[in-house]
């Protein structure tokens, strides 16, 4: 787990984002350098950064790994007091069916992106209901946290990428987990040494259940990273939108 204990303090935890994309991913704009993003970080007093770009299918590792390769030289050769992690937003893109699944592939961080139902090829339920994805996602979750394969879940159980092709609010698929379902997914991901990340733009678009989330996060003793997901210089300081964040958390 990369953070070893649960930090509920909101504050404290945007000392840490653990979220950010460089512009080897192609959502990302240009001026997501390595080195605008780290004197961003400097700019916002951030102690820690994980870089994160998306990989999906075990095909793509070779220029994924090349890129990283590039990302640890620069990091290395860097002399500064913030810590800066290389790892990925990887893809559990199916039932028992994730990016690093059965290899042994060295990486710093990694955050796996299991709700990105709008990627072709990622599974979809046989019959398309809110409560299905709801399930799928479950079944999802439960055999790559067995596998202990993730440090920590991006963007979790949050509906919000099936809004364009279902025309569902963001909130169609959170509100089909109940307290209890949350509950235990967030004890097996504890008991699995993984984090759930308080994804800041999932907790604005799913309010209700980044709400839940926490709450039931903190009574159980679960580890939760920030992430603001950033894909712009000016989304990487998340005291941008912290007080949002915590209007809806606290
Ligand atoms: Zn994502
Ligand atoms: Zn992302």
């Amino acid at each position: 787990m990369f953070l070893t204990r649960g930090i509920y303090d909101i504050d404290e935890l945007a000392h840490y984002n653990l979220h950010i994309h460089t512009n080897f991913s192609g959502c990302a704009k240009p001026e997501m350098s390595f080195e605008n993003i780290v004197s961003a970080a400097k700019q916002a007093g951030l102690e820690m950064i994980a870089l994160c770009d998306h990989i999906y299918k075990p095909e793509d590792l070779k220029e994924f790994n090349e890129n990283c390769k590039i990302l640890r030289k620069k990091r290395d050769e860097l002399d500064s007091d913030i810590k800066i992690l290389i790892g990925g937003e990887f893809s559990c893109y199916g039932t028992d069916k994730y990016t690093l699944k059965g290899l042994d592939f060295e990486t710093e961080y990694r955050l796996y992106a299991q709700n990105h139902f709008h990627v072709k090829g990622w599974e979809q339920p046989d019959v398309i209901t809110p409560e299905n994805y709801k399930e799928l996602t479950k079944a999802m979750l439960r055999n790559l946290l067995k596998d202990k394969a993730a440090d920590t879940i991006a963007h979790p159980l949050n509906g919000k990428y099936l809004t364009k092709s279902t025309g569902w609010s963001n909130e169609a698929v959170g509100s089909c987990w109940t307290d209890n379902e949350i509950g235990d997914i967030l004890t097996d991901a504890y008991n699995n040494e993984c984090a759930f990340e308080l994804n800041t733009g999932a907790v604005l678009a799913d309010a209700p259940l980044a709400r839940r989330m926490y709450n039931i996060g903190k009574e159980i003793g679960a580890v939760f990273t920030l992430g603001t997901d950033a894909h712009t210089l000016e989304s990487v300081d998340p005291k941008r939108i912290l007080d949002e964040v915590k209007r809806v958390l606290l």
